[in-house]
């Protein structure tokens, strides 16, 4: 192998949302850290920062705090000050208030391009924090001492970057994954998401829509502008039809779904769409290496909370670096007493959330006749029964269980 060998604390395998978040999160520690990105931030086939709108809870807002990026974030983002869940064909809906839950806003959203700006510049800003972009790493060697990953450069150079723990945080499909030999478990939802924007005729007034359709549910958004930003649930099988329809036709269709809450559609922009998948990670760890945000679970967006989830990774295993960090002797953040650690701390809200959507897909998206009367109970229930709402909007704000320093916006130095 050709190219240079270096040392390192900590090798974060993808630098998308979620491994720009954790080598951010990291800085103050003042540990050696490498980022390894395959694809530019401002190339059009940037899989992580690009035109998707990212409702942001409440535990993310406060890691962001805790890093000092809030400012930068929310003056980019528009605040949730209610969530609206509604049923098509039925009447009645949800709607759980910011000011009821004693929160000044639900969540921000943000579009992830704009996300990647911020924290892409913040990123720039620390000299201390090796960036190798655009590489991708191809292979790894995990032993007890030392974590070796292979990089390899768009110029056909390869890096051996040698680390005490290798973070992969390369995404669903992830490669470094099955190098480190964990399984996934996938299972298909037959679905697509079909995303953009439009301009509503009424104001949306910072108000997230959750609309659940035969085809499965349709969120609206509020963006900048005016504007809405929408994640369009499709089946597989209608996908590439709706992709292909003009915008007049486009926005007709997705209006009929919709309804006329927000008046008419109009100006729709581009239009993306993705596959969507529900992947479990059967293990969190391996020897020197853990899995976090997509890497470890990928979600129906129906519940927004992929992002947020993988941010509670981030958080979480920050949080054992840090510890790991202030032990006297020699700094050692790949010990297995640390993985098993982080894996603890993780296990039980990734499983909670992957069932909790999971279910919300398959609850709301049957046609089948109890499930259908369920889902009009589960609709009901939801709206009437406190205790539900109240826990229902913990969970998606983040806030429910023990939290790292970060998700309690303690900075970690
Ligand atoms: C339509 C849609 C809407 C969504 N809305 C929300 C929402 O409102 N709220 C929310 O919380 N979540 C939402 N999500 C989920 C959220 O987008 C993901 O959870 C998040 O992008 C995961 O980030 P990640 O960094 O783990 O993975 P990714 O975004 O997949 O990033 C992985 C990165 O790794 C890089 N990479 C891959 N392989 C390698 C390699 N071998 N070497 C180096 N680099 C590599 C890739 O180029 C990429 O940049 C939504 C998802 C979809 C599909």
């Amino acid at each position: 192998m050709s190219g240079n060998s270096k040392n390192y604390d900590i090798v974060i395998a993808g630098g998308g949302m979620i491994g720009t978040s954790l080598a951010l999160a990291l800085a103050p520690l003042g540990i050696r850290v490498a980022v390894v990105e395959a694809v530019a931030r401002k190339a059009a086939t940037q899989p992580s920062f690009d035109d998707r709108s990212t409702a942001l809870s409440r535990s993310t807002q406060r890691m962001f705090e805790a890093m000092g990026l809030w400012a930068d974030i929310v003056a980019a983002s528009t605040p949730i000050r209610g969530i609206h869940v509604s049923d098509k064909g039925r009447f009645g809906f949800s709607h759980i208030d910011a000011e009821e839950q004693g929160v000044e806003a639900l969540g921000y959203v943000v579009i992830n391009r704009v996300l990647g700006g911020v924290l892409q510049e913040a990123l720039d800003n620390l000299q201390a924090i090796d960036v190798l972009c655009p590489a991708r790493i191809v292979d790894i060697e995990l032993a007890p001492d030392m974590a070796t990953a292979v990089v390899a450069h768009v110029d056909g150079e390869q890096d051996e970057l040698n680390c005490s723990l290798l973070v992969a945080a390369d995404g669903a499909n992830s490669a470094v994954r099955e190098m480190m030999g964990i399984t996934a478990q996938k299972s298909l939802y037959e679905q697509r998401a079909v995303i953009g924007n439009l301009l509503p005729e009424r104001d949306i007034d910072n108000i997230a829509y959750e609309r659940f359709t035969q085809q499965g549910p349709l969120a609206v958004l509020p963006v900048a502008d005016r504007r809405a930003g929408f994640v369009w649930t499709v089946s597989e099988d209608d996908a590439e039809r709706v992709m292909t329809l003009d915008d007049e036709q486009f926005l007709a269709e997705l209006q009929q779904e919709f309804g006329y809450r927000l008046g008419v559609f109009s100006r729709v922009g581009k239009r993306a769409s993705y596959p969507l998948v529900l992947s479990r990670a059967l293990r969190l760890t391996a020897t020197r290496s853990v899995l976090i945000g997509n890497s470890a679970h990928g979600l129906h967006p129906v519940s927004a909370q992929g992002f947020n989830l993988g941010m509670r990774d981030v958080a979480a295993i920050a949080d054992c670096i840090a510890e790991a960090k202030a032990l006297p002797g020699n700094f050692d953040p790949g010990t297995d007493n640390m993985l098993e650690q982080y894996a603890n701390w993780r296990r039980a809200d990734q499983q909670k959330l992957v069932r909790f959507t999971d279910s919300l897909v398959k609850l709301f998206g049957s046609e089948r006749g109890p499930l259908r009367t369920l889902r009009n109970i589960g609709m009901l229930g939801f709206d009437l029964v406190p205790g539900v709402r109240s826990a229902f909007a913990k969970h998606t704000m983040g806030l429910a269980g023990r939290l790292p320093r970060l998700s309690r916006g303690v900075p970690l130095e």
